[in-house]
Protein backbone atom coordinates (compact mmCIF):
# COMPACT_ATOMS: atom_id res chain seq x y z
CA UNK A 1 0.00 0.00 0.00
CA UNK A 2 1.24 3.44 -0.27
CA UNK A 3 -0.84 4.93 2.20
CA UNK A 4 1.24 7.15 4.69
CA UNK A 5 3.21 8.56 1.94
CA UNK A 6 2.17 12.19 1.12
CA UNK A 7 1.30 13.02 -2.36
CA UNK A 8 3.73 13.87 -4.66
CA UNK A 9 1.42 17.16 -5.31
CA UNK A 10 3.00 19.52 -2.68
CA UNK A 11 6.19 19.48 -4.23
CA UNK A 12 5.20 19.74 -7.57
CA UNK A 13 3.23 22.84 -6.09
CA UNK A 14 6.28 23.99 -4.55
CA UNK A 15 8.54 23.70 -7.90
CA UNK A 16 5.63 25.37 -9.89
CA UNK A 17 5.81 28.10 -7.13
CA UNK A 18 9.77 28.47 -7.31
CA UNK A 19 9.44 29.11 -11.23
CA UNK A 20 7.30 31.83 -10.66
CA UNK A 21 8.70 34.97 -11.33
CA UNK A 22 6.54 37.28 -9.17
CA UNK A 23 7.23 34.48 -6.08
CA UNK A 24 7.52 36.19 -2.44
CA UNK A 25 8.78 33.11 -0.42
CA UNK A 26 8.55 35.23 2.58
CA UNK A 27 5.21 35.39 2.40
CA UNK A 28 5.09 31.52 2.56
CA UNK A 29 1.83 30.02 1.27
CA UNK A 30 -0.75 31.18 3.42
CA UNK A 31 -3.51 29.86 1.65
CA UNK A 32 -2.89 31.44 -1.51
CA UNK A 33 0.34 33.20 -2.77
CA UNK A 34 1.53 33.69 -6.40
CA UNK A 35 1.75 30.51 -7.98
CA UNK A 36 1.62 28.55 -5.31
CA UNK A 37 -1.45 26.46 -4.84
CA UNK A 38 -3.88 26.80 -1.91
CA UNK A 39 -4.07 24.46 0.53
CA UNK A 40 -6.69 24.62 2.64
CA UNK A 41 -8.70 22.22 0.95
CA UNK A 42 -6.15 19.66 0.45
CA UNK A 43 -7.73 16.27 1.96
CA UNK A 44 -5.27 13.66 1.38
CA UNK A 45 -2.18 15.15 2.10
CA UNK A 46 -0.35 13.66 4.73
CA UNK A 47 1.94 16.06 6.53
CA UNK A 48 5.23 14.03 6.51
CA UNK A 49 8.32 15.93 7.09
CA UNK A 50 9.87 16.57 3.86
CA UNK A 51 13.11 15.11 5.12
CA UNK A 52 11.26 11.87 5.52
CA UNK A 53 10.13 11.46 2.59
CA UNK A 54 11.86 8.53 -0.25
CA UNK A 55 11.19 9.37 -3.50
CA UNK A 56 8.84 6.26 -4.86
CA UNK A 57 11.21 3.68 -7.16
CA UNK A 58 10.15 4.74 -11.03
CA UNK A 59 8.83 1.06 -11.55
CA UNK A 60 6.39 1.19 -8.62
CA UNK A 61 4.87 4.60 -9.86
CA UNK A 62 4.56 3.42 -13.06
CA UNK A 63 2.73 0.43 -11.30
CA UNK A 64 -0.05 2.99 -9.25
CA UNK A 65 0.11 6.10 -12.04
CA UNK A 66 -2.78 7.55 -9.97
CA UNK A 67 -2.18 7.00 -6.88
CA UNK A 68 -1.47 10.09 -5.27
CA UNK A 69 -4.55 12.12 -5.01
CA UNK A 70 -8.12 11.78 -6.28
CA UNK A 71 -10.99 14.49 -6.69
CA UNK A 72 -13.62 15.03 -4.53
CA UNK A 73 -17.34 14.90 -5.11
CA UNK A 74 -17.77 17.62 -3.41
CA UNK A 75 -19.19 20.31 -6.24
CA UNK A 76 -18.47 23.28 -4.30
CA UNK A 77 -15.06 22.83 -5.51
CA UNK A 78 -15.74 23.58 -8.98
CA UNK A 79 -17.67 26.40 -8.54
CA UNK A 80 -21.17 24.10 -8.14
CA UNK A 81 -20.61 23.25 -11.78
CA UNK A 82 -20.99 19.74 -12.98
CA UNK A 83 -19.06 17.60 -14.31
CA UNK A 84 -19.29 16.26 -17.66
CA UNK A 85 -17.16 13.50 -17.59
CA UNK A 86 -16.83 10.47 -15.34
CA UNK A 87 -14.80 10.36 -12.37
CA UNK A 88 -11.74 9.14 -12.33
CA UNK A 89 -9.26 8.96 -10.26
CA UNK A 90 -5.90 11.14 -11.44
CA UNK A 91 -8.90 13.31 -13.44
CA UNK A 92 -8.60 16.51 -12.45
CA UNK A 93 -11.48 18.99 -13.43
CA UNK A 94 -9.39 22.16 -14.56
CA UNK A 95 -10.91 25.73 -15.01
CA UNK A 96 -9.47 29.31 -15.40
CA UNK A 97 -11.23 32.12 -14.15
CA UNK A 98 -10.73 36.15 -12.80
CA UNK A 99 -12.23 35.83 -9.27
CA UNK A 100 -14.61 38.31 -8.17
CA UNK A 101 -14.99 39.77 -4.93
CA UNK A 102 -18.44 41.65 -3.68
CA UNK A 103 -17.98 44.70 -2.06
CA UNK A 104 -21.50 43.66 0.59
CA UNK A 105 -23.93 46.08 -0.30
CA UNK A 106 -24.11 43.67 -3.71
CA UNK A 107 -25.30 40.89 -1.16
CA UNK A 108 -28.50 43.01 -0.91
CA UNK A 109 -28.76 43.34 -4.36
CA UNK A 110 -28.38 39.31 -4.61
CA UNK A 111 -30.98 39.12 -1.90
CA UNK A 112 -33.31 41.21 -3.74
CA UNK A 113 -32.81 39.59 -7.13
CA UNK A 114 -33.95 35.93 -5.02
CA UNK A 115 -37.09 36.98 -3.60
CA UNK A 116 -37.95 38.21 -7.08
CA UNK A 117 -37.42 35.48 -8.78
CA UNK A 118 -38.64 33.29 -6.29
CA UNK A 119 -42.11 35.45 -6.31
CA UNK A 120 -42.49 34.07 -10.09
CA UNK A 121 -41.79 30.60 -9.75
CA UNK A 122 -37.76 30.80 -10.06
CA UNK A 123 -35.89 29.13 -7.10
CA UNK A 124 -32.55 30.62 -7.25
CA UNK A 125 -29.37 29.53 -4.94
CA UNK A 126 -26.48 32.07 -4.51
CA UNK A 127 -23.26 31.40 -6.01
CA UNK A 128 -20.66 30.47 -3.38
CA UNK A 129 -17.86 32.18 -4.86
CA UNK A 130 -17.82 34.68 -7.48
CA UNK A 131 -15.60 34.34 -10.82
CA UNK A 132 -15.32 34.92 -14.31
CA UNK A 133 -14.43 32.19 -16.41
CA UNK A 134 -11.64 32.57 -18.91
CA UNK A 135 -12.12 28.69 -19.90
CA UNK A 136 -14.25 25.52 -20.36
CA UNK A 137 -13.91 23.06 -17.66
CA UNK A 138 -11.08 20.62 -18.81
CA UNK A 139 -9.94 17.67 -17.49
CA UNK A 140 -6.39 17.27 -16.51
CA UNK A 141 -4.33 14.01 -15.72
CA UNK A 142 -2.43 14.51 -12.22
CA UNK A 143 0.84 14.65 -13.91
CA UNK A 144 0.08 17.56 -16.42
CA UNK A 145 -0.63 19.81 -13.64
CA UNK A 146 2.77 21.17 -13.91
CA UNK A 147 3.62 21.41 -17.12
CA UNK A 148 0.04 23.10 -17.90
CA UNK A 149 0.53 25.71 -15.32
CA UNK A 150 3.88 26.29 -16.17
CA UNK A 151 2.49 26.68 -19.73
CA UNK A 152 -0.33 29.57 -18.85
CA UNK A 153 2.04 31.25 -16.44
CA UNK A 154 4.39 31.86 -19.64
CA UNK A 155 1.40 32.44 -22.44
CA UNK A 156 0.33 35.73 -19.28
CA UNK A 157 4.00 37.26 -18.69
CA UNK A 158 2.80 39.87 -20.50
CA UNK A 159 -1.01 40.28 -19.81
CA UNK A 160 -1.65 43.81 -18.18
CA UNK A 161 -4.09 44.30 -15.19
CA UNK A 162 -7.53 46.26 -16.45
CA UNK A 163 -10.88 46.82 -14.93
CA UNK A 164 -14.16 45.35 -16.30
CA UNK A 165 -17.66 46.37 -15.70
CA UNK A 166 -20.77 44.34 -16.17
CA UNK A 167 -23.96 45.22 -15.44
CA UNK A 168 -26.94 43.33 -17.79
CA UNK A 169 -28.42 40.56 -16.95
CA UNK A 170 -28.25 37.22 -18.78
CA UNK A 171 -29.46 34.01 -18.87
CA UNK A 172 -26.61 31.21 -19.52
CA UNK A 173 -27.11 27.23 -19.51
CA UNK A 174 -24.67 24.63 -19.43
CA UNK A 175 -23.71 22.08 -22.22
CA UNK A 176 -25.13 19.17 -20.60
CA UNK A 177 -28.93 21.21 -19.41
CA UNK A 178 -28.57 20.35 -15.70
CA UNK A 179 -28.27 24.11 -14.51
CA UNK A 180 -29.30 27.44 -15.46
CA UNK A 181 -27.44 30.45 -14.64
CA UNK A 182 -28.29 34.08 -13.86
CA UNK A 183 -25.43 35.60 -14.94
CA UNK A 184 -24.45 39.75 -15.44
CA UNK A 185 -22.83 40.15 -18.60
CA UNK A 186 -19.43 41.89 -19.17
CA UNK A 187 -19.41 46.01 -21.05
CA UNK A 188 -16.65 47.19 -20.20
CA UNK A 189 -13.00 44.82 -21.08
CA UNK A 190 -14.03 42.97 -23.71
CA UNK A 191 -10.99 43.21 -25.68
CA UNK A 192 -8.67 41.96 -22.63
CA UNK A 193 -10.64 39.35 -21.82
CA UNK A 194 -10.14 38.03 -25.29
CA UNK A 195 -6.89 38.69 -25.22
CA UNK A 196 -6.70 36.54 -21.73
CA UNK A 197 -8.35 33.94 -23.37
CA UNK A 198 -6.79 33.68 -26.99
CA UNK A 199 -3.53 32.87 -24.09
CA UNK A 200 -5.32 30.08 -22.23
CA UNK A 201 -6.57 29.30 -25.24
CA UNK A 202 -2.57 28.64 -26.76
CA UNK A 203 -2.24 26.41 -23.49
CA UNK A 204 -5.09 24.34 -24.01
CA UNK A 205 -4.42 23.65 -27.43
CA UNK A 206 -0.85 22.54 -26.64
CA UNK A 207 -2.62 20.11 -24.23
CA UNK A 208 -5.65 19.23 -26.96
CA UNK A 209 -8.17 20.40 -24.38
CA UNK A 210 -11.15 22.38 -25.35
CA UNK A 211 -10.89 25.82 -26.25
CA UNK A 212 -13.16 28.11 -24.91
CA UNK A 213 -16.58 29.78 -27.42
CA UNK A 214 -15.96 31.12 -30.00
CA UNK A 215 -18.24 33.82 -29.56
CA UNK A 216 -17.77 34.02 -25.70
CA UNK A 217 -20.05 36.26 -23.52
CA UNK A 218 -17.68 36.90 -20.67
CA UNK A 219 -20.08 36.92 -17.25
CA UNK A 220 -20.20 36.49 -13.30
CA UNK A 221 -23.29 34.08 -12.76
CA UNK A 222 -24.69 35.75 -9.34
CA UNK A 223 -27.25 32.41 -8.80
CA UNK A 224 -28.14 29.23 -10.30
CA UNK A 225 -30.98 27.23 -10.45
CA UNK A 226 -31.44 22.78 -11.49
CA UNK A 227 -32.48 21.94 -14.42
CA UNK A 228 -33.01 24.22 -17.77
CA UNK A 229 -35.05 26.91 -16.73
CA UNK A 230 -33.68 29.32 -19.42
CA UNK A 231 -37.41 30.36 -20.12
CA UNK A 232 -38.44 30.92 -17.10
CA UNK A 233 -35.77 33.04 -16.16
CA UNK A 234 -36.39 34.74 -18.99
CA UNK A 235 -39.81 35.50 -18.61
CA UNK A 236 -38.62 37.64 -15.06
CA UNK A 237 -35.13 38.80 -16.55
CA UNK A 238 -36.88 42.35 -17.22
CA UNK A 239 -38.34 42.76 -13.59
CA UNK A 240 -34.97 41.37 -11.78
CA UNK A 241 -32.92 44.22 -14.36
CA UNK A 242 -35.04 46.60 -13.00
CA UNK A 243 -33.79 45.98 -9.07
CA UNK A 244 -30.25 46.13 -10.70
CA UNK A 245 -30.88 49.57 -12.19
CA UNK A 246 -32.88 50.70 -9.31
CA UNK A 247 -29.63 50.05 -7.27
CA UNK A 248 -26.92 52.02 -6.62
CA UNK A 249 -24.18 49.49 -6.58
CA UNK A 250 -25.99 47.36 -9.60
CA UNK A 251 -23.39 47.88 -11.72
CA UNK A 252 -20.34 45.36 -11.14
CA UNK A 253 -16.88 46.64 -11.16
CA UNK A 254 -14.33 43.91 -11.42
CA UNK A 255 -10.91 44.71 -10.61
CA UNK A 256 -8.61 42.20 -13.13
CA UNK A 257 -5.52 41.51 -11.10
CA UNK A 258 -4.90 37.94 -11.16
CA UNK A 259 -6.26 34.91 -13.33
CA UNK A 260 -6.57 31.76 -11.42
CA UNK A 261 -6.28 28.36 -11.98
CA UNK A 262 -8.24 25.71 -10.24
CA UNK A 263 -7.58 22.13 -10.97
CA UNK A 264 -8.80 19.87 -8.35
CA UNK A 265 -8.71 20.82 -4.90
CA UNK A 266 -6.08 23.40 -5.60
CA UNK A 267 -5.69 26.89 -7.07
CA UNK A 268 -2.87 27.93 -8.74
CA UNK A 269 -2.46 32.23 -8.91
CA UNK A 270 -1.33 34.18 -12.03
CA UNK A 271 -0.64 37.34 -11.15
CA UNK A 272 -1.42 40.04 -14.44
CA UNK A 273 1.65 43.52 -14.62
CA UNK A 274 0.37 46.30 -13.35
P1 LIG B 1 -19.89 30.17 -15.45
O1 LIG B 1 -20.55 31.07 -14.49
O2 LIG B 1 -18.70 30.81 -16.11
O3 LIG B 1 -19.60 28.83 -14.89
O4 LIG B 1 -20.90 29.97 -16.66
C1 LIG B 1 -22.16 29.40 -16.48
C2 LIG B 1 -22.51 28.61 -17.70
O5 LIG B 1 -22.68 29.43 -18.83
C3 LIG B 1 -21.44 27.59 -18.09
O6 LIG B 1 -21.95 26.30 -17.93
C4 LIG B 1 -21.19 27.90 -19.56
O7 LIG B 1 -21.05 26.72 -20.28
C5 LIG B 1 -22.45 28.63 -19.97
N1 LIG B 1 -22.38 29.42 -21.17
C6 LIG B 1 -23.30 29.30 -22.12
N2 LIG B 1 -23.01 30.10 -23.16
C7 LIG B 1 -21.88 30.77 -22.86
C8 LIG B 1 -21.09 31.75 -23.56
N3 LIG B 1 -21.41 32.20 -24.77
N4 LIG B 1 -19.99 32.22 -22.97
C9 LIG B 1 -19.67 31.78 -21.74
N5 LIG B 1 -20.38 30.86 -21.04
C10 LIG B 1 -21.48 30.35 -21.59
Amino acid sequence: MLVGYSSSEEEEGDSEAAAAPNRSRSRKCQEEDDGCPERKKAKTEERVPKTSRLPLPGSLVAMFPDEEDSLTEDSSVHGGRVRSFRHERGNWATYTYLPYHPEEEFGELLEELLSVARARGVVLTLQEEFHLSLSQTVVLRHHWIQPFTRSLRAGLLHCKRFVCTAGRLKVYCNAERTRTFLGMEVCTGHAQLLELVQAVDRTMTEFRLDTFYKDPSFHVSLAWSVGDVTEQMKECIQELQGVVDDHEEGALRLDCVELRCRTGNKTFLFPLQP
